[in-house]
């Protein structure tokens, strides 16, 4: 694995030892499909191996050479990458919906052409599921006819939103979730970031490890999650008006943005989930490893049946919104159905006065 200590991807050494293989034989497929969940480092490995071959050193991708450096500047003149928010200006990429045909007749145009500066073009194709068909029918013909010296590597989180016809036409390369312990090392040896919160963000990308360095990067992202987590605990002790409320927001959200919806109910199942770990005894294996007291406390409150039946509940509500239910009503129906902690406690809480 001593090459693999060049490609900065974190993890993904089967990827990147099967790629680094590939150059060194001269069999390099001349279109790649790289599948994995968003953040998982598919952009990352398709710039390490734009590098690859380019690379004016010895053992490439060295990532220090002038070559090297444009590429991960996005400088050089050899590797494109497009996608709905490249290759345009702002206004016109934000109505964008698809990667229309216009971009890959560039995108052909331009592949026609030699290298400008370098040894190889190539050409990056971000959330290739969001080509239109017109645009994939154009692409295929590319595909099938092969021109020297130039690569093309398609990203995708879904390849079943592609057509057959074009997946079957390229190297196929899935990138799987990183392990938590490798991500929290990447932390610390290439980010210098603090352990706890090192341990914390690994655990919270869920082995994609985009998404911890960039929170590593910017405190937006970890005040954005502490704020949606408190928002779901505060649910929690609302009376129903509180919950219908929220669940009405929360809907009215999703109309905008389905993701960010997901996203929410993303963090209330690991929330529950953790619950359920602390309540039998694996709280080594929680994602909220900042809160191991406030889980602590309030899988006292619950039993195991009314934890499990939350996750249950979050992960229909997911489902049925994939399947275009209401999502007031399926999202009313989750916030109600989540559990008031038990009474003595709350009373506790709330009338230490009267006690
Ligand atoms: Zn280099």
């Amino acid at each position: 694995m001593e090459n693999s200590k060049k490609w900065q991807v974190v993890g993904q050494s089967r990827a990147v030892s099967f790629l680094q293989r590939s150059l060194e034989r001269g069999a390099l497929a001349h279109a790649h499909l790289f599948i994995g969940p968003p953040h998982v480092g598919k952009m990352t490995l398709a710039v390490n191996l734009a590098q690859a071959l380019n690379c004016e050193a010895a053992e490439p991708p060295c990532g220090v050479c002038n070559s090297c450096q444009k590429i991960a500047s996005a400088n050089h003149a050899d590797v494109q990458v497009m996608g709905l928010t490249s290759n345009g200006n702002s206004t016109e990429a934000k109505s964008r919906t698809e990667i229309g045909i216009d971009q890959i007749r560039e995108m052909q145009h331009s592949s026609s052409l030699p290298p400008f500066e370098g040894k190889c073009k190539v050409f990056i194709i971000d959330g290739a599921e969001l080509l239109s068909l017109e645009a994939a029918n154009c692409l295929l013909k590319t595909l099938e006819e092969p021109v020297g010296r130039v690569i093309f590597i398609l990203l995708t989180t879904n390849e079943r939103l592609l057509p057959a016809t074009v997946v079957s036409r390229c190297q196929r390369l899935e990138l799987p979730p990183v392990a938590a312990g490798e991500i929290e090392a990447v932390l610390d040896s290439r980010w210098d970031t603090e352990p706890g919160r090192a341990k914390l963000l690994s655990r919270l990308c869920h082995g994609c490890p985009g998404w911890a360095i960039s929170a590593a990067l910017d405190d937006t992202l970890l005040q954005q999650h502490a704020e949606r987590l408190n928002r779901l605990l505060d649910i929690i002790d609302a009376d129903y008006e509180g919950r219908f409320t929220y669940a009405a927001e929360l809907a009215s959200q999703f109309s905008q943005s389905r993701r960010v919806v997901q996203e929410v109910l993303d963090l209330w199942l690991d929330w529950w989930r953790d619950l359920l770990l602390v309540k039998v005894g694996y709280s080594d294996a929680i994602t909220n490893v900042d809160l191991l007291a406030k889980l602590n406390e309030m899988a006292e409150d619950y039993r195991l049946s009314q934890i499990k039946a939350v996750i249950d509940g979050i992960q229909s509500a997911g489902e049925q919104l994939k399947q275009n239910a209401n999502p007031r009503l399926v999202l009313e129906v989750l916030m109600l159905n989540i559990p008031k902690r038990k009474e003595s406690v709350r009373k506790n809480l709330t009338s230490p006065k009267y006690g």
